[in-house]
């Protein structure tokens, strides 16, 4: 396809200062010296102008490549939507690979695994991160038929994996992402549980117990239940599970891992079931997928959705505005399928099948700021549960636009969709949550559906880059009750929040609540407010103070199943020496 001619009447995109190391050290081109050579301006121009020469294609298009160029243009520097950092990283530079997520397949042959450590660093080079299912693995001292040997587990073949992608940066950015799921009923289970019990092991690789119903029923009941072996489909021993459950707390609780994933929840959502279960997410938790599928996902900065009542009070989300960024998020991100181009023939196919999609949101916590709602509070959980069902409900209207002009997601007639007539879709899925961890900075936002991790704060960003933040929203409400002075600002920077800070009004220590500030379970309502109207998952964390009990986290596991959560992960302040990426630092 030719390049579209930049227009001269582009405006340049006002870029923070957060946001402009990090595009020039990730996303803008460089020559063979690292000198960057790209501006900002022709980062996103590049990217926006790539996306929306794919609508050339169709015929029964709606709107003009140069049009829409302008709108994508718009869309990012107005930061009310950013495509995932593939996305922005690579469109238009020939190298194409432009999704944040895969899984993998690991079938239970050397020829099979080593397929799949070569598959997952050709992923990683082109800057996508992996998930892995390691349940079909044989157990750990089982025979091996060809040569008479013993197995030697999952777990050492983790390992390799790990290995292999401590020596693979992403496109010389970030070093790979992988997941790791174990089924609960695998009979090396207990091993798994425990694998990253020292710091810095598996360093590569975020772990998740793949828990079932029938797993869940027998913690319920305190019974045992039963461990499979996947080579041969019988029963080879069983355990009690309300102790699996027990050392799976208390190694959450010392380290944050292992997370967990609900399987049969997950395949319930599945809405292509006839293509297989549904194994494994991608490295953060948001997006589950059937083996060799990808995902692109794009987060909407609802922090720009706000809208200032008539009154200069009324505060009220801007819904007409949300509903435009979601169509026209929602034509870029199928746009990113079409341009992408994978590494490998079969994921190819899969994505070409099923065409998911995932758009979330970013900025949640500074649209609660704006409307002055207390994240921890059950009038923001409502809240939560309002916008996500109109971001669902008008990405599959623009999904269903999408089918009518391009047609309908080729596996549509075999899915759940087709099978109840409901659709058609250009997208098997279209919303997923992500971290946004990097997003988040280039957008100037709080980041997914997090709440503040500190209202002001020094954030140390890939070697020596120093960055100091405050949150703008914060900062303009202390100065509307006057209460702002720098002297106040490096207070608050030394402890990040203003909990505790008794001359300060008291609606703002409402209202400006941070992570350390909420108790757990407001996190996981948030979670499973958000979840609700998700059709793939949530990338969230609970965070814990230090002083957190395991009774705390068994309690927030639990409460986690019963809430409809599709799986959770934990930390507990201060439990973990180095955290597990996503968090925007380097490597
Ligand atoms: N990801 C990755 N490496 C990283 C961070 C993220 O491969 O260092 C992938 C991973 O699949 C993750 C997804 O990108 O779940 C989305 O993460 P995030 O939203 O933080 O990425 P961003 O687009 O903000 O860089």
């Amino acid at each position: 396809m030719s390049k579209m001619k930049m227009p001269t009447n582009l405006p340049d995109p006002i870029i923070n200062e957060n946001a402009k190391i990090v595009l020039a050290r990730r996303y803008q081109k460089k020559d063979t010296e690292g000198t960057v050579y790209e501006t900002a301006k022709e980062l996103f121009w590049r990217v926006a102008s790539s996306i929306a020469a794919e609508e050339a294609k169709y015929d029964r298009s709606t709107v003009k490549p140069a049009a829409l160029a302008r709108d994508f243009y718009d869309l990012m520097t107005s930061y009310s939507f950013l495509p995932n950092s593939p996305t922005l990283m690579n469109a238009g530079t020939g190298l194409g690979q432009l999704a944040a997520c895969f899984v993998l397949p690991v079938g239970d042959s050397i020829e099979d695994i080593f397929d799949a450590v070569k598959h997952a660093a050709m992923i990683h080079k082109s800057g996508g991160g992996t998930g892995f299912s390691f349940s079909r693995l044989r157990a750990k001292d089982s025979v091996v038929g060809s040569t008479g040997g013993v197995a030697s587990g999952p777990l050492s073949f983790l390992r390799i994996f790990n290995c292999a992608t401590e020596q693979i940066k992403q496109g010389g950015t970030r070093r790979g992402a992988n997941m790791g799921i174990l089924r609960v009923d695998h009979p090396d289970i207990l091993e798994f549980i425990k694998a990253k019990e020292r710091d810095g092991e598996l360093n590569n690789f975020n772990l998740s117990i793949g828990l079932t119903e029938a797993f869940m029923r027998a913690v319920e009941k305190n019974e045992d239940y039963d461990l499979v072996a996947p080579n041969s489909a019988t029963v080879i021993g069983s355990l009690n599970a309300r102790e699996v459950f027990n050392i799976l707390v208390q190694k959450a609780w010392e380290s944050g891992d292992p997370g967990i994933v609900f399987l049969d929840r997950i395949n319930r959502d599945n809405p292509t079931p006839t293509q297989g279960d549904i194994e494994s997410t991608n490295p953060c938790g948001e997006q589950p997928l059937l083996p060799y599928e990808a995902c692109n996902l794009g987060s909407i900065n609802l922090g720009n959705c706000y809208a200032r009542g008539h009154n200069g009070k009324d505060s009220e989300i801007d819904w007409d505005e949300l509903r435009r960024i979601v169509h026209l998020s929602v034509r870029f991100l199928d746009n990113v399928i079409d341009a992408s181009v994978y590494p490998l023939p079969q994921i190819t196919e899969m994505v070409g099948k099923n065409r998911k999609i995932g758009l979330g949101v970013m900025g949640w916590a500074d649209l609660l700021y704006q409307l002055r709602v207390p994240y921890n509070s059950q009038t923001a959980v409502d809240l939560a549960e309002r916008v996500m069902k109109f971001v669902r409900d008008e990405a599959r209207s623009a999904s269903k636009q999408l089918a009518a002009e391009r047609g309908p997601f080729p596996a549509y007639a075999e899915s759940v969709f087709g099978e109840a007539n409901l659709g058609p879709y250009r997208n098997a899925t279209t919303t997923t949550i992500a971290p946004t961890g990097t997003l988040s900075i280039i957008g100037g936002c709080s980041s997914g559906v997090e709440p503040l991790f500190a209202l002001s704060f020094v954030r140390n960003v890939m070697d020596n880059d120093k960055l100091v933040e405050s949150n703008p929203f914060f900062e303009a409400a202390l100065k509307e009750a006057d209460a702002h002075s720098p002297k106040l600002m490096e207070e608050i920077a030394k402890v990040g929040t203003i909990r505790k800070m008794d001359h300060l009004p008291e609606e703002l220590r409402r209202v400006f609540v941070t992570a350390m500030d909420i108790e757990p379970i407001w996190h996981l309502k948030m979670q499973a407010s958000f979840q609700k109207y998700t059709d793939n998952a949530v990338s969230k964390t609970v965070n814990l103070p230090n002083s957190a009990t395991k009774e705390e986290i068994w309690d927030i596991y639990w409460k986690a199943y019963e809430y409809g959560c599709k799986g959770v992960t934990v930390y507990r302040d201060g439990s973990k020496t180095s955290q597990v990426l996503c968090t925007g630092d380097g490597d």
